[in-house]
């Protein structure tokens, strides 16, 4: 018999896009290990009941406000975090931003720096002012999200691709930049989750949800609470041998 112990006692952890889907599943998890929660997402995306949710089952939690694309908002977020909490252990840079179906040469730009300020610059200022705080305490863990089409390319997606890609090079050289400072950095990319963004994508139809479900070898959406589990693994000890590593947690969709 096994006694399983909090692998996140008296940590902090700072989960970003945490209003739902996989970002929430992910901050209660925290919790449910110990952690302390900072759950940030954009004004009223729904962040606060997540934090609710953590404080009514005895955790704690705080719901920060934050545009992941605005370096000033990610900085005064990190820096509320740790002034509460006195550090910054683990982070899960999870917000991100859906492309809407389209083929390359009819793309609009605007389209295209919506999705890279979000998917790419959110996760790079996130990245970047972390390691300054976890530099501070002596080290900490980081995973960034990115996805099957980090893995592969998607006709329609281009931008949404080259966003989840861009994820995987920044944090394999940020890995590699702060592995000596007891920083490891890791990235999850997950197949199709059923969550707000699979139902936005689906137009919430049978056959929508169908297309989609086609995509997946296992025959059904992942959970979000699976990929909590993989980015929970990936920042604890447990994961503790994990550096640049992309997790990819996707019912077999990007096997080939
Ligand atoms: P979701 O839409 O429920 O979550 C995304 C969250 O990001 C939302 O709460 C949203 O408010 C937040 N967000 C968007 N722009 C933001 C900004 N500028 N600043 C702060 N927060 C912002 O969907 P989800 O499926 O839980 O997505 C989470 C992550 O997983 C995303 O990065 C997504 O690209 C990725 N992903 C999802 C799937 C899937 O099938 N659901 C698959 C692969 C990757």
């Amino acid at each position: 018999m096994s006694i399983t112990t909090p692998r996140f006692t008296d940590k902090v952890a700072f989960v970003t896009g945490g209003a739902g889907g996989i970002g929430r599943a992910t901050a209660l998890a925290y919790a449910a290990e110990g952690a302390r929660v900072a759950v940030a997402d954009l004004p009223g995306a729904g962040h606060q009941e997540t934090a609710s949710m953590i404080t009514t089952a005895g955790g704690t939690a705080t719901a920060i406000d934050l545009d992941v694309s605005d370096a000033a908002q990610v900085v005064a977020a990190l820096d509320q975090v740790v002034s509460t909490w006195g550090r910054l252990d683990v982070a899960f840079n999870n917000a991100g931003l859906e492309q809407t179906q389209t083929l390359t040469a009819d793309l609009d730009d605007a389209e295209f720096d919506r999705i890279m300020s979000v998917d790419v610059r959110g996760v790079y200022l996130c990245v970047k002012h972390e390691i300054r705080h976890m530099k501070a305490t002596g080290g900490g863990a980081i995973v960034n999200t990115s996805s099957g089409a980090g893995v592969m390319g998607i006709s329609g997606q281009a931008a949404y691709a080259a966003a989840k890609h861009a994820v995987i090079g920044l944090s394999k050289s940020t890995a590699l930049e702060y592995v000596g400072d007891g920083i490891r950095v890791n990235v999850v990319a997950p197949g199709m989750i059923d969550t707000k963004m699979i139902e936005r994508l689906t137009g919430g139809t049978d056959d929508g949800y169908a297309d989609v479900i086609a995509q997946e070898p296992i025959g059904r959406l992942g959970k979000p609470e699976e990929i909590a589990s993989a980015v929970l693994w990936l920042t604890s000890d447990d994961g503790g041998f994990a550096v640049g590593h992309t997790l990819v947690v996707d019912g077999g969709q990007t096997i080939g």
